[in-house]
């Protein structure tokens, strides 16, 4: 049995879609949890579940001590080996904890899930990106958690049917308390659900010069603007929720534009599965063209502004 949670609806779909594969591939069942209002449950149905736990009576608030008694009440009961949680913050503070807790192996952040022979098989993505770690577990209960799109969820299917129960789990008694809860104040900017991203880095000079960038993002229609880490974390040019890369965002457009961007691993582990990549960079050897689609070597500040032009024709 595979046993899928995530606080996070869409990342929930694409662990229905591995859970499935891993399921068919085992001849076996996928269950999806719920804590809380099971509004989406019908909805997981939909997208791979055979069936969904709907968990009552948990915290209000995520708590990760809590939230593991009660995935490891549903480990129980439905019989699961194989755990699939989504690799948002709360998601690797609960797998761990409940890693430790039911004696489950625990592996973070994983890229690739597989079946090699009748073993689950994970990789991920180790020393700053330079290196991929082939894993696999020595425990009966397996738990990964698995970043957002990594995999694409399933066509949702109107015509699954599933079940869908109510429970409610025993939870202890833990000596922290959740004292109050802030939302954080978001800059409107979603990269990873952006199909087109234009994104900057160290090759732009000035803050204003940021202006051209947005403009190319105006003319192609794209309107979401990525970075490198420094143009977020270290001039903070951009938010953090324009950050692209291994301790940014994970991004999957269907065109990336990098204008002045290096190229190094970390960055390139954010944003190698977009489908077109184009990079603009002066240094014809920047390692950006190794993963580039279409290469432009040139002053960004000549080729952008043409771009631009060009663009405004059609
Ligand atoms: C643990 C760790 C995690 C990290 N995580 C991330 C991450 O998530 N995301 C990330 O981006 N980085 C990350 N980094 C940093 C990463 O290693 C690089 O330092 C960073 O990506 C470089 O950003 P950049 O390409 O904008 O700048 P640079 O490497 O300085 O590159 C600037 C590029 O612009 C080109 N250029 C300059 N002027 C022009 C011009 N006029 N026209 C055209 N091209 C021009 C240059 O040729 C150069 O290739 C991480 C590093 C570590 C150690």
């Amino acid at each position: 049995m595979v046993l899928v949670y995530s606080d996070n609806e869409k990342l929930t779909r694409e662990l229905l879609a591995k859970g499935r594969e891993l399921a068919d591939a085992l001849g076996k069942k996928v269950t999806a949890v719920v804590i809380g209002p099971g509004d989406a449950a019908d909805e997981m149905i939909k997208f791979g579940a055979d069936k969904v736990i709907v968990a009552e009576g948990g915290p209000e608030t995520f708590k990760a001590e809590e939230y593991a008694d009660i995935l490891a009440g549903a480990i129980e009961e439905a019989g699961s080996n194989i755990v699939l949680i989504g690799s948002t913050k709360a998601g690797k503070e609960l797998a761990s904890r409940l890693g430790g807790k039911i004696g489950a192996g625990c592996i973070i952040d994983c890229n690739r899930v597989y079946l090699d022979s009748g073993e689950l098989t994970v990789e991920r993505v180790v020393y700053s990106g330079n290196a991929v770690s082939v894993e696999r577990f020595n425990s009966e209960v397996k738990i990964a958690t698995v970043p957002c799109k990594a995999f694409d969820p399933l066509e949702k299917d109107d015509g699954r049917s599933g079940e869908v129960e109510k429970k409610t789990y025993q939870v202890g008694e833990y000596a922290s308390i959740v004292a109050r809860v802030q939302e954080m104040v978001s800059q409107g900017v979603n990269v990873e659900d952006a199909q087109i991203i234009i994104a900057a880095g160290r090759g732009l000079k000035n803050r204003e010069d940021l202006k051209m960038i947005e403009e190319l993002a105006e003319v192609i229609n794209g309107h979401t603007l990525g970075c490198s880490r420094p143009i977020a974390a270290d001039l903070k040019w951009l938010s953090e929720d324009n950050w692209i890369g291994l301790s940014g965002h994970k991004v999957k457009p269907k065109l990336y534009i990098a204008c002045g961007i290096s190229g190094q691993i970390q960055h390139i582990a954010g944003m190698r599965d977009s489908s077109i990549i184009v990079a603009i960079n002066k240094d014809a050897d920047a390692p950006i063209f190794k993963s580039a689609d279409y290469g432009i070597v040139g002053d960004l500040y000549k080729v952008v502004p043409r771009l631009i032009e060009e663009l405004k024709k059609q």
